[in-house]
């Protein structure tokens, strides 16, 4: 593996800081962090108000995708335990440390990345 121990661990800060943070957003929008069912949390979290339907779907979304960025934190926190960070997951390269330190949490290079899901 080409990163080094250094780049290594701060990577891992920036993750644990990251899943710190999506945790934290999760909770203010009255979800539970370590439950993975958006819709339960919003029908909580509406279940005493009379918030519009349109509202309560953008809390959905939002909801949604904080536990979608914490779902991929988690996971490349994993790898790293496991010491498969950095591996693409699709053709076993290394992923590019640009890569890396803009998004800590990318499990496919580049190469999969685009070919996989056109962005
Ligand atoms: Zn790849």
């Amino acid at each position: 593996m080409s990163i080094t121990e250094e780049k290594l661990a701060e990577l891992r800060a920036a993750l644990e800081e990251q899943r710190d943070n999506l945790r934290k957003e999760i909770e203010e929008q009255g979800g539970d962090p370590d439950s993975d069912d958006a819709e339960i949390d919003v029908e909580r979290g509406f279940a005493d108000s009379a918030h519009a339907t349109a509202e309560r779907a953008r809390t959905l979304s939002v909801m949604k995708a904080l536990r979608a960025n914490l779902r991929w934190v988690n996971r490349a926190l994993k790898k790293m335990d496991l010491g498969t960070y950095g591996i693409c997951e699709r053709c076993g390269n290394p992923i590019a440390i640009e890569r890396l330190e803009a998004l800590p949490w990318a499990i496919l290079c580049i190469d999969c990345k685009r070919k996989g899901e056109g962005r």
